[in-house]
């Protein structure tokens, strides 16, 4: 196998680039497109050279749950566009995050979170940290003295998403990122609604950005996928040790199908997010939509957050039906060309009611805290051109 850097790729290289070839390792075939490798375990020269890669003295690889090489690419793709030292990709999001959330805490430990966050990142810390003596709390992500006060107080870890479920809440990573560094906080952002194309958050301070490739990256609603991504010396002390025990371990078809999509991920979020700023547009004007949110309108409450840090608006929408409850089922039920599903960043547009599905598990009380009511849809911009998604929204919008 060629692993040669002139073909796994150049920092130099513009993302376009970095997503169609950073990574490629081919074999002595030649293939054009990537590898699908599919074994668990690899066969020494010797007894002697088992030792030595078992020891870590030798390259090569030594058993798929430590890695792999359609997952190597994979990695080195990642870590190319989003310009981080190192990536290790995992069975799913989740496991991306909750490995990068749990593998550098003990007990004792104090962690501060936004109170916005994907549903099951939010479980994480409110039910399965306290079991293991964390002690965790919550802030208003866009509270800049509530952030201060908190790491303030003694904290390990930060963990935000930007923009964050279910609203595209924006917090200021770089703010945040300042306190981190002040008080030793390791600071996590789950960058998956912006994309790497989007938006930095290594560039903004972070020490560590995670994905779920489920989303975006494969993009065509295929496969479950995670990374984490960070300086190669993090990773081997912390990450390396707990992710080969734990056992996330990504599989390799669907490392291949991730690759595959990432090689037009750029071209898919251009095109869906220019199309989520005219659908924003479109519904802030229809009558029956009480509020509309999407980062790059300027009656965002976080706007001039979004504004700064990512280069586009992106592909999420959220609308707020007039009626509550009742009518955002009717809009949905109305809908012909989209449907109602609870995942994101597909071709395909996709619309979900959070507050029974996504986020069904937290309190009418903790939904209000973060601006969560029955009445809000989150909506996914797909691929579908733009004219039959105009009128499919708005013709659900009249019928509510
Ligand atoms: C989907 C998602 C996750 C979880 O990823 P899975 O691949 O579903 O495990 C985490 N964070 C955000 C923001 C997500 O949208």
């Amino acid at each position: 196998m060629s692993n040669g850097s002139d073909r796994s790729g150049k920092a130099s290289w513009k993302p376009a680039t970095k997503a169609v070839r950073g990574g490629l390792m081919r074999s002595e075939h030649g293939e054009i497109s990537e590898a699908l490798y599919l074994t668990s375990g690899y066969a020494y020269d010797s007894a002697e050279q088992a030792m030595a890669r078992m020891k870590g003295d030798a390259p090569g690889f030594v058993y798929s749950r430590y890695g792999s090489p359609t997952c190597e690419m994979l990695q080195q793709r990642l870590a190319l566009i989003e310009g981080a030292q190192t990536c290790r990709v995992t069975g799913s999001g989740m496991g991306a995050i909750s490995s990068a959330i749990l593998a550098p805490l003990k007990a004792g430990d104090r962690v501060v979170a936004a109170t916005a966050l994907f549903g099951s990142c939010r479980w994480i810390i409110a039910n399965q940290m306290p079991k293991y003596g964390i002690e965790t709390v919550f802030v208003d992500g866009a509270d800049l003295d509530a952030w201060e006060r908190e790491i303030a107080r003694g904290c390990q870890l930060v963990l935000i998403e930007s923009p964050a479920n279910p609203l595209l809440d924006g917090v200021d990573i770089a703010a945040v990122a300042k306190l981190c560094k002040a008080a030793g906080a390791l600071l996590v952002v789950d960058n998956v609604f912006a994309t790497p194309i989007l938006q930095r958050p290594l560039d903004l301070g972070a020490d560590v950005v995670v994905y779920s490739a489920t989303k975006h990256m494969d993009g065509q609603g295929r496969v479950m996928l995670g990374a984490i991504l960070c300086d190669s010396a993090y990773m081997e002390d912390v990450y390396d040790p707990y992710l080969r025990h734990i056992g996330p371990a990504a599989a390799p078809f669907n490392a291949w199908v991730v690759l595959k999509g990432l090689e037009t991920l750029k071209l898919r979020v251009d095109a869906q997010s220019a199309t989520a700023a005219r659908l924003a547009d479109a519904i802030a004007a229809h009558p029956n939509a009480a509020a509309v949110r999407y980062p790059y309108r300027r009656d965002h409450p976080h706007y001039a957050v979004h504004k700064r840090q990512m280069s586009g608006g992106g592909t999420m929408i959220a609308l707020s039906v007039k009626g509550g409850q009742d009518a955002a089922f009717k809009f949905l039920n109305s809908l012909e060309l989209v449907d109602i599903c609870n995942n994101l960043g597909d071709t395909k547009s996709l619309a979900c009611h959070p507050s029974t599905t996504t986020h069904r598990a937290l309190t009418d009380e903790e939904q209000a805290a973060m601006g969560l009511d029955r009445s809000w849809i989150r909506f996914s911009v797909g691929l579908e051109d733009a004219d039959d998604l105009e009128s499919d929204v708005l013709r659900a919008l009249n019928s509510v």
